[in-house]
């Protein structure tokens, strides 16, 4: 007879894993199924995020910004360091090593709260039944649940202009495992994931052209944060061409041909590596036998309503499969809402208060509406501005690029929105994201009290300047 669970979880990704671990928590017979496996084909759950996304690229961030900051940051310091060098070999080894670290954590996880794991792909059969093709079985076997979460995640979009060749063009996974610091380096695509591997790449030594289809400079942040974003960049050497197509690319003799077009007419340009980062499809491709009769949008998202249900009782999808920014925590959020919901419980995700960031350098952060959403929607608001050039701690640590941003409802003064670009925003941002998940006012954060010296005294500068009361602002 077919195991029979309360639960079981298609996809062990930031999304998969945390649904599976909740539902256990909350006393399910649950089961994980998910098929990715690291270089040495051993079971590697985490998806996209752990293998190669958020944490791979955050540890090559750290070191790169190590690198960066040794060679030209800390002789203002007075700390002379003559030379430095760079083993590539030694910077991925680390970055496999927290990969593969964290990963075996997500193993001992599900042993610990007695969750069966099956390496394999996982079929969404009809009437709840999941068809398991484990790595190590010949033959596939079938088990059924009460509750299937579907949580296939995503993968990087193929542009036919710029065939993939594992070498010269790569997607971003391959950018996390170049063996030498490319001399010129071309990115397709100045989104975030594009943006945070050229950041990396530059800061280690390569000369990097981003190549954009749209004409607008990161459309989807505040266009106060994207416009100094840009400036700083640009300030940085990050080449950022606008209003660029790719049209054709060509790997040839070590080198890679690129035709674009801009404003201008077709322009060529050559570099030694090219990243392809022109976003993210969804894992739908055969997660579902035909009959089961799973509801998918015409770009093979999986349609859901607010819970994360699909069409099919008992079937919820979650992550980057779904609707909704394709981010770890947002997942991992609608993971534990749906384990919630399958024990009983009623629960929600707030999608007003999800944070997004950019690792760059500075870094840049925002929670909620933008000023331009508030004006295209007709929201009276309040603004209030800080810069971290006024910020005693910013100025102690020698970073003082950026600037916090409040945006206040001009009635009823609720946080709709604060946007940051400065050092340690990442970590600044989660402040935010507590006010706001409490409902909190401007005023309410005017009346909290702050450490000094700290960078998080900029949020409550910017809080004070949307009353106009900011007090380490020059009166205008
Ligand atoms: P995934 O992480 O993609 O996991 C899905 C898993 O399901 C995979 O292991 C996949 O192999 C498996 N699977 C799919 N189909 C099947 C099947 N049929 N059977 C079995 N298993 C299956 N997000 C952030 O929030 N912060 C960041 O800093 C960040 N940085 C990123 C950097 C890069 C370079 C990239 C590429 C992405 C980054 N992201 C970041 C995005 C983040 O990785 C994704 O939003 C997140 O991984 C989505 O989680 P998920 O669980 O939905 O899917
Ligand atoms: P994101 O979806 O945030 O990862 O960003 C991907 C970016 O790639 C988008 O801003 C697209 O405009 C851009 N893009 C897609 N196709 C092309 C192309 N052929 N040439 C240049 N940029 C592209």
């Amino acid at each position: 007879m077919a195991e029979q669970y309360d639960a079981i979880v298609i996809g062990a990704g930031p999304a998969g894993y945390v649904a599976a671990i909740r539902c256990a928590q909350l006393g399910l017979k649950t089961a994980c199924v998910d098929r990715w496996l690291s270089d040495s084909n051993k079971p590697s759950p985490g998806g996209t995020c752990l293998n190669v996304g958020c944490i791979p690229s955050k540890a090559l961030l750290e070191s790169s910004a190590l690198y960066a900051n040794v060679k030209q940051g800390i002789a203002k310091h007075g700390i002379i360091v003559p030379s430095v060098e760079i083993d590539i070999s030694v910077m991925m080894a680390r970055k496999d090593k927290v990969v593969n670290e964290l990963s075996q954590g997500i193993g001992a996880l599900f042993q610990s709260n007695g969750i069966a794991f099956y390496s394999g792909r996982g079929k969404l059969l009809l009437d709840k039944r999941v068809e398991i093709n484990e790595f190590n079985k010949k033959e596939k076997q079938i088990v059924s649940a009460d509750n299937v979460i579907l949580a296939p995640g995503s993968s990087p979009i193929d542009l036919k202009a710029a065939p993939l060749d594992d070498d010269l063009i790569v997607d971003s996974s391959g950018a996390l495992a170049f063996s030498e610091v490319p001399g010129r380096l071309g990115i397709i695509g100045a989104g975030v994931i594009g943006l945070e591997l050229g950041s990396l790449w530059r800061r280690l030594g390569s000369e990097v052209i981003l190549l954009e289809a749209q004409d607008k400079f990161l459309p989807i942040a505040d266009d106060q944060v994207a416009r100094e974003t840009h400036k700083q960049f640009s300030a940085q050497g990050l080449d950022i061409r606008l209003n660029s197509r790719v049209v054709v690319c060509e790997a040839k003799n070590n080198q890679v041909h690129i035709d674009y077009e801009d404003a201008n007419g077709t322009q060529h340009e050559t570099v030694d590596k090219l990243i392809v980062a022109v976003g993210r499809r969804p894992n739908t491709n055969d997660l579902c036998a035909e009959e089961a009769g799973l509801t998918l949008d015409e770009w093979g998202i999986i349609h859901v309503d607010a819970q994360c249900m699909t069409n099919l009782p008992g079937v919820y999808a979650i992550g980057d499969a779904v609707h909704g920014p394709m981010l770890a925590h947002k997942g991992s959020e609608e993971g534990v809402m749906v384990a919630e919901i399958i024990a009983g419980h009623s629960a929600q995700v707030n999608y007003d208060t999800i944070p997004n960031i950019i690792y760059t350098d500075p870094e840049i952060a925002w929670i909620g509406k933008t000023e331009q959403q508030l004006k295209s929607t007709g929201v009276e608001y309040r603004a209030g501005n800080f810069p971290f050039s006024a910020s005693g701690r910013a100025k102690a640590s020698g970073e003082t690029a950026g600037m916090v941003k409040v945006l206040a409802d001009a009635e009823t003064d609720r946080i709709l929105g604060v946007h940051m670009i400065g050092s340690h925003c990442s970590e600044l941002i989660s402040q935010v994201g507590i006010a706001m998940e409490f409902g909190a006012s401007s005023e309410d954060i005017c009346m909290t009290m702050f450490a000094h010296p700290t960078l998080s005294e900029a949020f409550h500068e910017a809080a004070l300047a949307v009353g106009g009361r900011a007090i380490h602002l020059l009166k205008k």
